[in-house]
């Protein structure tokens, strides 16, 4: 990563908070709450554990039709500014599941998203350029 996010965690913190629906949901738990190697608090990155307190959701795994509403509430519960990450293939398009009739092809067709990061699912790492690139949006 050649984005200093070094220094984006001594200058600048973002609470996120993580809507994992399926697979790449664990993936985000794991780079979030992992720790090691990816010690994202030492970046500036904490987690949010309520919608109330967040400034970025991540939306992580496969969003249904029957779970859109919920995830659109969320959204509308966290404060000004906000920002929306999707993370992996079936948050960007639906993923492998885009021909499913029960599955929303993309949050953006619902949702402002700033950054997508591809994959399925997405290393951490890839999580990681997702947020460095979500700061030079924001900063
Ligand atoms: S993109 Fe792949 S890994 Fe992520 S939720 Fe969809 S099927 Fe699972």
């Amino acid at each position: 990563m050649t984005v200093s996010t070094l220094d984006w965690g001594t200058t600048y913190r973002v609470t996120v908070l993580d809507l994992g629906l399926a697979c790449c949901g664990v993936e985000v738990m794991a780079a979030l709450e992992g720790g090691r190697p990816h010690d994202l608090a030492a970046l500036g990155v904490d987690v949010a554990h309520a919608a109330g307190e967040a400034h970025v959701l991540i939306v992580s795994g496969t969003v249904t039709d029957v779970m859109l509403p919920a995830v659109i509430a969320t959204y509308q519960e966290m404060p000004e500014p906000r920002y929306v990450l999707s993370v992996g293939a079936c948050s960007n398009t639906g993923g492998p599941y885009w021909d499913s009739y029960s599955v929303t092809k993309g949050i953006d067709q619902a949702l402002p998203v700033h950054v997508a990061v591809p994959g399925c699912p997405p290393r951490p790492e890839a999580l990681l350029e997702g947020l460095a690139a979500l700061h030079r949006l924001v900063s």
